[in-house]
């Protein structure tokens, strides 16, 4: 069972033996807890968990105390390599099931294409007498103003309207934080910040190293905010001023990059994003001290207009329907060879359902609604191997019936005779456009590339070689106008590649593609494919993403000019949402019109130009 290790920096806090007892007694799974306490007392202070096993503990007299970020330092030093790391002050109180909850929530996120991911909040209050009634409102986290020390604090108001579970997030709370173990091994906390700029600094820090930041819309901790009664750091320690001054010329160094401490060791910024990247990411100008908030209400207000009324002009030039994305191969610059097909990409949409989508919108094009007059064309490509629908002749029925045409991508490797001769048989409805995406022509490389990794023996493969260069050279001579395409991004490979094609099938045209996509970062993060750095380029000196230059045809970018459904039926955003997390309609339930104009639609939009499409080389950027 994955581990987490608790971190918590206690100061002379009459709430930690209580912090603690409710931790694990909220846990589902208190035995996988491993507390890390750093606990600075006097001596005839105690708490009851001192001599649990679970707990190790850092044992510190109050008058050699340096302060909050020095105690979360020494905090992080009992880290031992548990899965998880949840970072709390020591005055909180946990949700039911926090654990499995906090655990969820990363793997949700990581979904979106990035394992390092962080959820951290401002977090409702408890009181320490009545903290059975707790508060079911959720606080949002926002950047506040820079303070004079050009310190930037955060800011909370109670969420009226909570429509995602996550949102991106600009800074932390060190007060709860929960991520991947491997965060206290890239990030250590700067033991010599105090207080003012602690969780911005921490933000860019981990932001830079490569974090997603995220805050959830929804309570997991409780925090008790007052502590009038209790003694602060600075209520014991004379010289709490020359620390704090000295922390934020760290900060400033750090930030503002003010030089006023030349070399801040292991606590400056990361080298897989920059601190511009941050800038342009979260809408703060450290030199200028102005922030501009993505998620300003006015901002938000005005660009829900705006999209509300694209999707009302209508404009559906395309429809991508995908009502089988199985694939069969594992292809290098593929995310399936990476990461697992969600299960809905199994399912095999009914052909009624199919047939209802198609009927849907050849309506509101020929009543000049939602849909463009000049729609004709539907593609069925979404990570799969489209001729393995069980419907497949059907839904070439559906086309001929409502004079619909397609294009057929494949990998060659399922192309019987059988396949070939029904893409024959509806010539007028596939035309010339069986598109063959092979990226080797030599047997070795085309296995490594092609099904490595997907657990049948070498002969085996090397047989499923040899019948998909059959397939294809039964398809060439039968269909007439098969196109290859070498997806390489080695232009001395691809075209080796692409002239020991030509010898094989001549005739076929062969077509090397040199810039593969990324898909939204998902294949960054495995090493296959990056277009951060394109990105960064696009992106330099613009703060916002606003539309997005996916079109393929000419007609219109995937936010307004597409329509995409999945194999259940269910809207999605875009080709590049490969684990379905942009869903916003049902065609099982809903209709067309419903569900291009829904409310859900204009959010998952919005949601999207802060989200995915940051991280498309498709996206528009202002
Ligand atoms: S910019 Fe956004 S909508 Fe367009 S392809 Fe990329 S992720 Fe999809």
């Amino acid at each position: 069972m994955e581990r987490i290790f608790v971190s918590i920096a206690s100061y002379r806090d009459n709430e930690l033996p209580r912090t603690i007892a409710d931790c694990i007694s909220k846990a589902m799974h208190p035995e996988r807890l491993v507390f890390g306490i750093h606990w600075q007392h006097d001596n005839h202070e105690f708490f009851e968990q001192l001599y649990d096993r679970r707990c190790k503990v850092i044992d510190t007299d109050y008058r050699t105390s340096k302060g909050a970020c020095w105690a979360r330092h020494e905090a992080q030093k009992l880290y031992a390599g548990e899965d998880y790391v949840l970072q709390i002050d020591s005055h909180m109180r946990f949700v039911r099931h926090w654990d499995t909850v906090c655990e969820d929530g990363i793997r949700e996120l990581q979904h979106r294409g990035n394992r390092r991911v962080i959820i951290s909040n401002l977090m409702p209050s408890y009181d320490p007498d009545d903290d059975t009634n707790l508060s079911r409102a959720c606080l949002s986290c926002r950047l506040g103003r820079f303070n004079q020390d050009g310190a930037l604090a955060l800011k909370a108001s109670v969420l009226t309207e909570t429509p995602e579970r996550f949102s991106p997030g600009m800074s932390i709370s060190a007060a709860f934080l929960f991520s991947i173990g491997d965060l206290y091994r890239d990030v250590r906390i700067d033991p010599d910040l105090y207080f003012d700029g602690e969780e911005i600094s921490y933000a860019v820090r981990a932001y830079t190293h490569g974090y997603d930041l995220y805050h959830c819309n929804y309570p997991i901790v409780y925090h008790y905010y007052t502590r009038k009664a209790d003694r602060k750091h600075w209520d014991d320690h004379g010289d709490w001023g020359e620390r704090s001054i000295l922390a934020k010329a760290r900060m400033r160094s750090l930030l503002m990059e003010t030089n006023e401490v030349p070399d801040l060791g292991p606590y400056g910024t990361g080298t897989v994003r920059s601190l511009a990247d941050y800038e342009r990411y979260s809408g703060v100008d450290f030199k200028r001290r102005t922030v501009s908030q993505p998620g300003d209400a006015a901002r938000t207000a005005d660009s829900r207009e705006t999209v509300r009324s694209r999707l009302a002009a209508g404009g559906i030039g395309v429809a991508q329907i995908d009502p089988f994305s199985y694939c069969n191969a594992r292809c290098w610059y593929c995310p399936v060879r990476y990461h697992p097909q969600p299960v809905e990409a199994r399912h095999h949409m009914p052909i009624a359902l199919f047939e209802k989508i198609i009927k849907e919108l050849c309506e509101e094009r020929d009543k000049q609604g939602l849909v463009n007059a000049g729609f004709n064309f539907i593609y069925t490509a979404h990570y799969n191997e489209i001729i393995l629908y069980r419907h497949l002749a059907e839904m070439f029925e559906v086309f001929r019936r409502y004079g619909l045409r397609t294009l057929i991508l494949s990998n060659g490797i399922a192309l019987s005779k059988d396949k070939v001769d029904l893409i024959k048989e509806y010539n007028d409805v596939i035309g010339e456009q069986l598109c063959l995406n092979i990226s080797a022509f030599e047997r070795e490389r085309w296995v490594a590339n092609t099904v490595a990794g997907n657990g049948s023996s070498a002969r085996t493969k090397r047989r499923a070689f040899n019948r998909t260069m059959k397939n294809i050279e039964y398809a060439s001579r039968q269909l007439g106008a098969v196109s290859i395409q070498i997806n390489e991004a080695n232009p001395d490979e691809a075209e080796k590649q692409a002239d020991i094609a030509r010898q094989m099938f001549p005739g076929v045209p062969v077509r090397t593609c040199l810039t593969l996509s990324d898909r939204a970062g998902i294949l960054h993060e495995t090493g296959a494919v990056s277009n951060r750095e394109e990105i960064g380029r696009m992106s330099a000196g613009r703060s916002r993403v606003v539309d997005c230059n996916n079109t393929f045809t000419g007609i219109g970018g995937r936010h307004f000019g597409w329509l995409h459904v999945n194999a259940l039926g269910k809207a999605i955003l875009c080709c590049n949402d490969y684990y379905f997390d942009y869903t916003f309609g049902d065609f099982r339930t809903d209709t067309l019109r419903d569900i291009w104009l829904s409310e859900r639609h204009a959010t998952v939009i919005e949601r999207s130009f802060r989200e995915i499409c940051r991280k498309c080389s498709m996206a528009v950027w202002k």
